[in-house]
């Protein structure tokens, strides 16, 4: 079993390390999404001496916000792109290996209405399932008219021929972070959150030779030095790109996809549902996820990248729209429990002007003159690839000594190989004992939501929470999986928090405050 590290402790022995101005760190990681700690996890596991900042909380970007897929991307064979497909289904395979206790196999069922689709679909995803080879997690079948009314008891049945199901992973976006930063941690490597980037250091031949980092908790500043920087930071890769040079080129433009979240009332099946494509030419999912449903996503592009992107009511309304021909009831603004929105980068657009649902999704690596290591794009899924490629380029590049990467068999922190996956609390995985010892009978703080206050404790102690929304929105995911009750519990996470981290009335007062309102963004009035 891994040993568990107390958060208080690394904060402070990091902040001591920081201010040793003859330390020189292999690697600076900047940003502690998907992508960040990815890079960083697959340098220090190399043997470098590796650092990530993260300006907010781990997983606070798109991070935390995705479709809750593990997938190889069955629209991408739509464009042809097999290698992509590939390298996706081999990614899925790993991380269900390497995190048993967050990634489970998810049937899926994409209902056909004309045999054209059926022949199309079923053929599609066979290809699916001999591109995973061995790795694959099922196979897909046709299923009949009524087994898929029966498996999706809402459905629209007019003209209904039957189904296609088939098989991909499903997990837990923002805990797979927290996790993946604690590995960081276990191995020996530093995961700061709360700690912003706020300039780069150069030596005298205008290579890149450090970071400038400011503490958001205290507004100390310290200039950090280290042999490689790796900007990892999603939808704000052009703002470091343009610290490196002011008169770089945008790289990126922002695509948003929104997620709405039902009670499981409104699609009451073990199985998730694929549309290919809606009124609109869209994929839309709707996945069973911690006893609710999420149902997204759109892909609209939006002028500005934000830590907290909002949904139109546009977007809001096709996604209610559309879910009503697939659900049991037609649901209500009113029976949204949690609405959020994730951008995507993509490519920014060359001349000619392509759409960005033409755009590749596969991730991009960009080195600059000063060697400035950028990587973006791609997808959870693919996280560990992109460490792998990251770091063997920065090994070129640099002339480093090539070392193999041991990511593909490395287990993540809190694997376990049983599951229960009915445990409300089976995302803990192998820290689930330790804790339910400590719970010794403790009524729930939130009984709809299944959260103690042994969570919340165990979040600040060894999950780096810092504020209440870190424990709500992403060590628990209350805020996503209802926003009103998470509002309900904030004082009570606030007061518990407080205790952990010796804070005041005043520090309570504030937390509460902040939290519900950023939480009131995620409710529709
Ligand atoms: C709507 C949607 C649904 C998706 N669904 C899926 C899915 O089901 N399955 C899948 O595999 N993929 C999915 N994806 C893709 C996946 O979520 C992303 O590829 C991935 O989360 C991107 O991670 P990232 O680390 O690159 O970016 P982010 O998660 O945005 O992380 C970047 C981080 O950098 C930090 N940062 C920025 N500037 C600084 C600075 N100066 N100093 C320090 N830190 C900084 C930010 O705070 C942020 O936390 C989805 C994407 C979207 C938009």
């Amino acid at each position: 079993m891994v040993p568990l590290q107390e958060h208080s402790f690394i904060r402070e022995q990091l902040l001591l390390q920081l201010d040793e101005v003859d330390l020189t760190w292999d690697l600076i990681v900047i940003g502690g999404g998907a992508t960040g700690l990815g890079v960083a996890l697959d340098a220090v596991t190399r043997g470098y001496k590796t650092l990530l900042i993260e300006q907010s909380d781990f997983a606070k970007g798109t991070s935390s916000r995705s479709t809750k897929l593990v997938h190889g991307g069955v629209r991408y064979l739509a464009q042809g792109n097999i290698r992509l497909v590939r390298e996706a289904t081999i990614e899925r395979g790993l991380l269900r290996r390497n995190a048993p206790h967050l990634v489970k196999n998810q049937t899926f069922i994409i209902p056909v209405y004309s045999y054209l689709n059926m022949l199309k679909y079923a053929a599609g995803l066979k290809l699916y399932d001999w591109i995973a080879g061995r790795l694959s997690l099922g196979s897909s079948v046709f299923i009949s008219r009524n087994k898929t009314m029966q498996s999706i008891p809402g459905i629209n049945t007019h003209g209904l021929l039957g189904g296609i199901l088939y098989h991909d992973g499903q997990f837990d976006d923002s805990r797979l972070a927290i996790n993946l930063a604690q590995t960081i941690l276990n191995n020996g490597g530093f995961a700061i959150n709360y700690m912003k980037v706020t300039g780069l250091l150069k030596d005298e031949d205008q290579k890149i030779n450090g970071a400038l980092i400011k503490d958001a908790e205290s507004g100390k500043k310290y200039k950090v030095k280290a042999k490689a920087v790796v900007n990892a930071t999603g939808v704000f890769v052009d703002d470091i790109l343009k610290i490196d040079n002011s008169s770089a080129e945008k790289t990126i433009c922002v695509s948003q996809g929104v997620h709405l979240v039902l009670d499981k009332k409104f699609y009451p099946s073990e199985h998730a549902l694929m549309i290919p494509e809606t009124s609109d030419g869209r994929v839309l999912f709707a996945v069973p996820w911690h006893k609710k449903v999420v149902v997204g996503t759109t892909d609209t592009l939006v002028d500005d990248a934000s830590l907290e992107p909002q949904a139109s009511e546009k977007e809001i309304s096709f996604i209610l729209e559309t879910a009503s021909h697939y659900f049991t009831d037609k649901p209500l603004r009113s029976d949204v429990l949690s609405v959020f929105a994730g951008l995507r980068p993509l490519a920014a657009p060359q001349k000619g002007g392509q759409k960005t649902k033409e755009i590749s999704r596969s991730h991009k690596i960009i080195v600059s003159g000063s060697k400035l290591f950028t990587i973006l794009g791609g997808k959870w899924t693919t996280y560990r690839k992109m460490g792998e490629d990251m770091v063997n380029r920065i090994e070129t590049e640099l002339n480093w000594n090539k070392k193999k990467t041991t990511t593909p068999s490395m287990h993540i922190h809190g694997y376990a190989e049983e599951v229960n996956w009915d445990d409300p609390l089976y995302f803990y995985g192998s820290d689930l004992a330790k804790m339910r010892e400590r719970m010794n009978g403790e009524e729930c703080i939130s009984n709809s939501l299944k959260i103690y206050e042994v969570q919340v404790q165990w979040a600040v102690q060894y999950e780096m929470a810092r504020t209440v929304e870190d424990v709500l929105s992403r060590r628990t995911r209350a805020l996503l999986l209802n926003a009103v009750e998470s509002i309900r519990i904030a004082p009570q996470v606030a007061q518990i928090m407080a205790n952990q981290l010796k804070k005041d009335e005043r520090w309570i007062k504030q937390q509460v405050e902040s939290y519900t309102k950023l939480a009131n963004q995620y409710i529709l009035k």
